[in-house]
């Protein structure tokens, strides 16, 4: 028999096989990626095998969307933001400064909030911190109770560790040089081998985070590794955290400067943030980014820098240009704005297309779309209509409410595209789930043709630097040619910018950037285990006692 299925995995690899489902249920819901979830429905169904082979499904709607093999219910189909930090020195009104900070660093993550304040030394730190955005977190009386004229603040993706109020951020502890507050944005690479080195040391650990070891180093009594700031040379990987002591804030940098850091000066105080949208919100001026590997002490004395790195190789990741910073910010001297409408037109030069309008997928999609409708001389519709005011959900996704989401953010303005020859321009094909969603909404609407056009090169490796897609297998330009992924996502024609494109877009030399997810060129070595959950794993290896055989018999029965 034939099976009629839209399942990727199905149709890309010509999959033969045995169908066991019962008679009459839709055949695209029986197969899942690999196989397993077909295998368990049927087991369940125990019903008879019968022979298949999957050709496509010929009838296309968005309730008929099969799951993608590079997306399972849990996992979003857009790459995840990373972190935010922020943190001000010497103002009055320090937590509300901070709170208003985190708003503009909210795109950076939505799981967890949180803000530590002191009013300096001797003071007990004030600390409040939640799961969801920065309005549900901070009610009125949250914010009256941080006091202080120093604050730092966290808004968290989780990218090591479980995505729980434990693992939330700013970390606070007290320890014997004094009290110690951490916000960390990005990924240690040696995480795994560093807490197991520190807990061989005696340090005992509260959370699953990576950011946790750096608490820890901070706060080892003995000097012999250069002090507290001698102690980041210990990090690998990608980190710009914002460190809160008793008499002062420090902002840190890896040698690579994966992850941006700024500073910005408001009055007489000082201000540090993941990026400079938030210095305008409150009115701070920005003063300069952070170097890579630099480490800046704030206390009354002013600002100094200090450089305790011996290596410094810049790699900062271009993704954030391309979808993670906001379109206000200034990454390195450019607005990132303005580098995306470069992208667009470098997309445009590179992969033209007779077209009658050009259309972004917001909001990251919004620039580049610009610079291509300005390129080729095509009318430019802001035709898909995104609603902000959705949150987070916490329902569990259903088919049904699967379908839903892929519509609840976007509607599409069918007038703009009917009879129309279309190019839809994306920042990112990922797993392809939203694209595809996309293309089907626009034939739905009647468009005449739909190309789609990417303002990035296919992304095929995994990141180990604080992006949510480290398993390769997820990526669909890993998997699958140029052909199959515009057969799959139904679209007339797919065009991707290439990497001198991309990066000729932002005007910094190619080799200052991190490009790895595109090459497959890493510009540090990673713990080949390394995932979001490895401080989970160690878990379960734990034990009290070394050896249960050389235990002294606690009692003897009897005796
Ligand atoms: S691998 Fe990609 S997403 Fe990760 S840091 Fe490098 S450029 Fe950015």
């Amino acid at each position: 028999m034939e099976l009629v299925t839209d399942d990727w995995n199905a149709i890309g690899k010509g999959v033969k096989g045995t169908r066991k489902a019962p008679p009459g249920q839709r055949i695209f819901r029986e197969i899942n990626y690999q196989g397993r979830a077909f295998s368990k429905s049927c087991l369940m169904a125990g019903a008879k095998a019968e022979k298949f082979t999957a050709v496509r499904q010929s009838v296309r709607s968005p309730f008929s969307l099969n799951p993608s093999p590079f997306f399972s219910l849990s996992e979003s189909h857009r790459p995840k933001h990373e972190c935010g930090v922020f943190a001000v020195y010497g103002h009055k009104d320090a937590p509300l400064l901070n709170y208003y900070g985190l708003f503009a660093l909210q795109h950076r993550g939505q799981e967890s909030a949180g803000i530590a304040a002191s009013n300096g030394e001797g003071e007990t730190f004030r600390l409040h911190k939640g799961m969801g955005l920065v309005s549900q977190v901070f009610a009125q009386e949250n914010l009256e109770s941080l006091k202080g004229t120093r604050a730092i603040g966290h808004v968290r993706y989780s990218t090591t560790g479980s995505s729980t109020l434990l693992n939330s951020q700013p970390l606070v502890v007290d320890t014997a040089r004094g009290q110690i507050a951490v916000a960390h944005n990005g990924n240690l690479v040696n995480a795994a081998a560093l807490r197991a080195e520190l807990e061989m040391r005696g340090s005992i650990f509260q959370t699953t985070v990576d950011s946790e070891i750096i608490l820890h180093l901070l706060a080892q009594p003995d000097d012999t590794m250069g002090g507290p700031i001698g102690s980041f040379r210990k990090l690998e990987g990608a980190f710009s955290v914002v460190v809160m002591g008793e008499k002062e804030i420090i902002g840190v940098r890896d040698p690579s400067g994966l992850r941006p850091l700024s500073l910005g000066k408001l009055g007489d105080g000082w201000v540090l943030s993941s990026e400079t949208c938030a210095f305008d919100l409150i009115g701070a001026s920005f003063v300069r980014d952070i170097k890579p590997g630099e480490v800046v002490v704030i206390n009354d004395q002013g600002v100094r820098s200090e450089f305790p790195f011996t290596e410094i190789r810049e790699a900062f990741c271009i993704f954030e240009y391309v979808y993670f910073a906001r379109p206000d910010s200034r990454l390195r001297g450019v607005t990132v704005s303005k580098a995306r409408v470069n992208m667009g037109r470098e997309l445009a030069r590179l992969h033209p297309v007779e077209a009658d309008v050009v259309i972004p997928v917001p909001d990251s999609g919004i620039y580049a779309a610009l610079g291509f409708a300005e390129e080729l001389g095509i009318p430019y519709d802001p035709a898909f209509v995104r609603n902000h005011y959705i949150g987070r959900t916490f329902i569990q996704p259903t088919q049904l409410i699967r379908d839903f989401n892929v519509r609840v953010k976007l509607n599409l303005i069918g007038d703009a595209v009917k009879g129309k020859r279309v190019v839809v321009v994306d920042d990112s094909v990922v797993r392809g789930t939203t694209a595809k969603a996309r293309v089907v909404n626009l034939r739905e609407a009647g468009a005449k043709e739909v190309h789609l056009r990417i303002s990035c090169p296919p992304h095929k490796h995994a990141c180990y630097y604080g992006i949510d897609f480290p398993d390769p297998q997820k990526l669909i330009a890993n998997q699958y040619t140029h052909q199959e992924i515009c057969d799959y996502l139904g679209a007339d024609s797919i065009g991707y910018l290439d990497i001198d494109g991309m990066v000729r877009a932002t005007g910094l030399k190619k080799n200052s950037f991190c490009l790895a997810c595109f090459t497959g060129e890493y510009p540090i070595t990673f713990d080949s285990a390394f995932d979001k959950l490895i401080m989970e794993r160690r878990k379960g290896s734990a034990q009290l006692l070394p050896d249960q055989s050389a235990q002294p018999a606690l009692f003897t029965p009897n005796a």
